[in-house]
């Protein structure tokens, strides 16, 4: 099944859905109405050993990952996260490995209650034979912000005109040893709610870079109806990137948003640079261009629609 055919049978799925759920599944978190005039967002990411870590790295960098990686997407939609329910699957070799367990959960913990979202939650479980895959997931529980009016930040906000932007930097965030900025990010929650404090309204949409800058600023496009045009030579990169690498590799966890061009853009908030590197059109797809020439990707992670 092709990507846009899975987002089509989703759209198709959500329709039958009850008037509680605000958010349907589509964007970063989901937002359900748990009483009158109460709102949650709710969503879970999973992290499978061997894929969006070395099997082998330690129980820490699991445990802080998992934690982020949803982070990340409560920053997304400029919410206030509140807590997370873990759990996590186990081969024998780990159980068995003295304090491993332990270590993973420490890390997990220590990550959440940075930003005042506890783990009140989980479960661990073991496959019970050596060799089996480590998975954990991550369900986070986060709020609208009562700070910019219970509003929250959705991928299909964007209207032509918008002036697209990223926080920090993009490229090389797996390096060749496995390590990288990939395990030591800073989710961007502060960045995102101060964002959305400053710009009000003007803040059209969002969304979190995990799959490669051009395919997530695609489905801002997508979701939006619009067509995003990109300049490839304004994407800030990290270290010795290439503006191919800034792009699509992806694990960057930094947000991409779409501004009003009313009025101005600061040049940083909470310490992180804000950088514009498009432009919102009418249309749809998306086009690059470095230094005035299209630019064609051939990485998969994001469709050309024409
Ligand atoms: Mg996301």
């Amino acid at each position: 099944m092709r990507e846009f055919e899975i987002i089509e049978s989703i759209r198709t799925a959500n329709a039958a859905l009850g008037t509680t759920v605000v958010i349907p599944p589509g964007d970063d978190l989901g937002m359900i109405e748990i009483a009158d005039g109460v709102s949650v967002l709710s969503g879970v990411d999973q992290l499978v050993g061997g894929v969006h870590l070395a099997a082998d790295a330690p129980a820490e960098d699991h445990g802080r990952k998992v934690v982020n990686r949803s982070l990340s997407d409560v920053a997304a939609m400029a919410a206030v996260p509140v807590g997370f329910i873990l759990s996590a699957t186990l081969p024998r070799e780990l159980m068995t490995n003295e304090g491993w367990a332990e270590r993973f959960a420490d890390a997990a913990r220590e990550a959440s209650s940075r930003f005042d979202a506890p783990v009140f939650g989980g479960d661990v479980a073991t496959h019970g034979r050596t060799g089996g895959v480590f998975v954990a997931s991550a369900t986070v529980l986060a709020v609208p912000d009562p700070h910019a009016g219970g509003r929250v930040v959705l991928r299909g906000g964007a209207q032509v005109g918008d002036i697209v932007c990223v926080s920090g930097c993009f490229g090389g965030s797996l390096r060749p040893d496995g390590r990288g900025h990939h395990l030591d990010f800073l989710p961007r929650v502060e960045f995102a709610l101060e964002l959305h404090r400053t710009l009000g309204t003007r803040l059209h949409s969002m969304i979190d870079v995990s799959d490669g800058l051009a395919a997530d600023a695609a489905h801002i496009g997508r979701e939006s109806s619009v067509s995003v045009v990109l300049r490839a030579e304004d994407v800030p990169r990290r270290g010795s990137s290439t503006a191919v690498q800034a792009l699509t590799d992806g694990e960057d966890y930094e947000l991409c948003f779409t501004v009003s061009p009313d009025g101005s853009l600061p040049e940083a908030l909470s310490g992180v640079p804000i950088t514009p590197i498009g432009i919102i059109e009418s249309g749809d797809g998306m086009r690059i261009t470095d230094e005035g020439v299209a630019l064609e990707l051939e990485r998969d992670g994001w469709e050309h629609s024409g």
